[in-house]
């Protein structure tokens, strides 16, 4: 029984980098819930947000989070992803779920050095790190909530892939 993997956590606290080496570990397959509603819908989040606002985002969020739900998958998942309870619940049931936790300074130094990295609009308009202490104020309970384990992600990826295929008991491919 290889249940799917959840990674959750801020813009930029690695559920990317960290989940596509964690998959090569343990042969498990990838997939960003981002990508795979871009993909489907031909369309980038910002046209998704400009189109349907945030709230017709977040409900295409929790139909790719279903669609994408498989065994033997690292999932790396939207920032928001964790606002809806029902998303938080899902992900507890059918997998393990990962928090990959950083500090606000941190996420913003790495956002701001890859500003392109995504092409999600800020929330805010505002500066990115005052942004980030905002949205972890308001979101880190709700990842805590949400996960099995939290991980320090301010270690190197390496770091970070090691400490969650111990904390899972998984053996590597
Ligand atoms: P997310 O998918 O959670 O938004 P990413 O994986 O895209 O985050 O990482 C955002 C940026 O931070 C990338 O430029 C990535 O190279 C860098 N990064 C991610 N994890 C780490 C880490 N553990 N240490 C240093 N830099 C990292
Ligand atoms: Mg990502």
């Amino acid at each position: 029984m290889s249940l799917p993997i959840y990674l959750i956590g801020a813009r930029g606290c690695g559920k990317t980098t960290v989940g596509q080496a964690l998959a090569l570990a343990l042969g498990y397959d990838f997939c960003d819930t981002d990508h795979y509603l871009q993909q489907a819908r031909q369309q980038t989040v910002a046209d998704i947000v400009a189109i349907e606002g945030w709230a017709g985002f977040r409900a295409r969020e929790a139909e790719s989070l279903k669609a994408v739900t498989a065994a033997s998958k690292v999932i790396a998942t939207g920032g928001g992803m964790v606002l809806a309870e029902e998303n938080r619940l899902y992900m507890r049931e059918h997998g393990r779920v990962i928090y990959l936790n950083a500090n606000a300074l941190v996420l913003a130094a790495r956002l701001e050095a890859y500003p392109l990295a995504d092409q999600r609009p800020t929330l805010t308009g505002r500066p990115v790190a005052e942004e980030m202490v905002e949205v972890l104020a308001a979101r880190d309970a709700l990842y805590q909530l949400a996960a099995h384990h939290i991980i320090d992600a301010m270690q190197t990826p390496d770091a970070v892939v090691n400490q969650i295929v111990s904390s899972l008991s998984l053996a590597r491919a």
